[in-house]
């Protein structure tokens, strides 16, 4: 029998509830509309990820994957669907052995290192708390934390601020990594850092995933709107849009035969890692609003391929999943009258 994946989500959905602006209350008076406004930010999401992998998660801001991030690490209890994490049921009430094996960093260190703490406190309360560290050994421990992520003992004294942008990153890293995660969910993790020191992080995130295999065992959901990034990292990407996976395939296929509308939009108009100037990429047509998605495929208002399915099929039917290559699936209708022909790519990422 195969084993179950680290990490498995199975047709998980988020709603909020929200309040309406006083025009559309207005609005929804004078239409008798009495039902409650939701954003799906998170839309029937199937997700495997197995241990040592990194698993790349892209799209556009507002796309839904920092709520994905937080459904896997536990920070919102999902609408619909279920979570499960070595094959064991992942709810809301989390073992404690499953809260610290799932660990978030997010994009401003600065905001989630408490500024009033040292940073030797920072990175062993929650280890010594857990009984992980003997308080007698958190120096020590803490320490060999820093050198992890290519700080050292002179850190230790420190608060936050006296810290720049890189250097504070590395210390939330050294925080997440001191309760022994095994899943590391970085959400935009190198978005607020200048284009230099984001090419450090990204190297010691690449170190630490080389240790993966050995020490540490980590496995990654990285999560990030910009293409380039994720492509440096990870093993397979999954493209996000308005809460749907619209595609998934190993890093260097993705690359080299996108098969998505939406994913090649992207590929066409993202800078490389070694590119100066780095925007993201800028696609006809605005996101949709979550609260009123668009029928059909969420892409199709903005979808230049649209016209080419017959029958207004666009607007009417959700696409799903289907395989396209090796490792390699996609949501759009056009797949059901071509099959991706480009060939497997020599070598993989990574
Ligand atoms: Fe575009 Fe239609 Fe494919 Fe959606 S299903 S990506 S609208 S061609």
């Amino acid at each position: 029998m195969s084993e179950a994946p680290l990490l498995e989500l199975r047709d998980v959905a988020k709603r909020f509830a929200i309040r309406p602006d006083l025009a559309t209350r207005i609005a929804d008076r004078l239409r008798r509309r009495h039902d409650p406004h939701v954003v799906h930010a998170v839309d029937g999401v199937d997700l495997a990820i197995e241990r040592g992998e990194v698993v790349g998660l892209v799209g556009e801001s507002g796309c839904g994957k920092s709520t994905l991030g937080r459904i896997v690490a536990g920070l919102h209890a999902p609408s619909a669907g279920t979570c499960a994490w070595r094959g064991a049921p992942l709810t809301a009430a989390r073992t404690r052995t499953q809260r610290l094996a799932i660990q978030m960093l997010f994009q401003d260190p600065y905001a989630s290192l408490n500024p009033r703490m040292r940073v030797i406190d920072l990175i062993s309360e929650a280890p010594v708390a857990h009984g992980l560290w003997p308080r007698g050994d958190a120096h020590r421990r803490t320490v060999a934390t820093l050198e992890q992520v290519g700080l050292d003992a002179s850190a230790l004294p420190r608060y936050p601020h006296q810290f720049s942008g890189g250097q504070r990153a590395r210390v939330g890293i050294a925080r997440a990594l001191a309760v022994g995660p095994e899943l590391l969910v970085c959400d935009e993790a190198v978005a607020a850092l200048d284009v230099s020191t984001q090419a450090q992080v990204l190297n010691l995130f690449m170190d630490l995933r080389d240790q993966a295999s050995t020490a540490l065992g980590l496995t990654y959901l990285f999560i990030s709107h910009d293409l380039g990034v994720v492509r440096h990292l990870s093993d397979r990407v999954l493209i996000m849009y308005l809460g749907r996976i619209v595609e998934s395939a190993p890093t260097a296929r993705l690359f080299a035969a996108p098969n998505h509308p939406y994913t090649r939009a992207l590929l066409a108009q993202t800078p490389t890692l070694e590119a100066t100037k780095r925007t993201f990429a800028v696609i006809e047509g605005e996101i949709p609003s979550p609260s009123s998605p668009p029928t059909g495929c969420h892409f199709h208002p903005r979808c230049p391929r649209a016209q080419d399915v017959p029958d207004r099929r666009c607007s009417r039917e959700r696409p799903l999943l289907k395989v396209v290559g090796r490792g390699h699936r996609s949501a759009c209708h056009l797949n059901d009258r071509e099959v991706a022909t480009a060939p497997e790519p020599p070598t993989p990422q990574g």
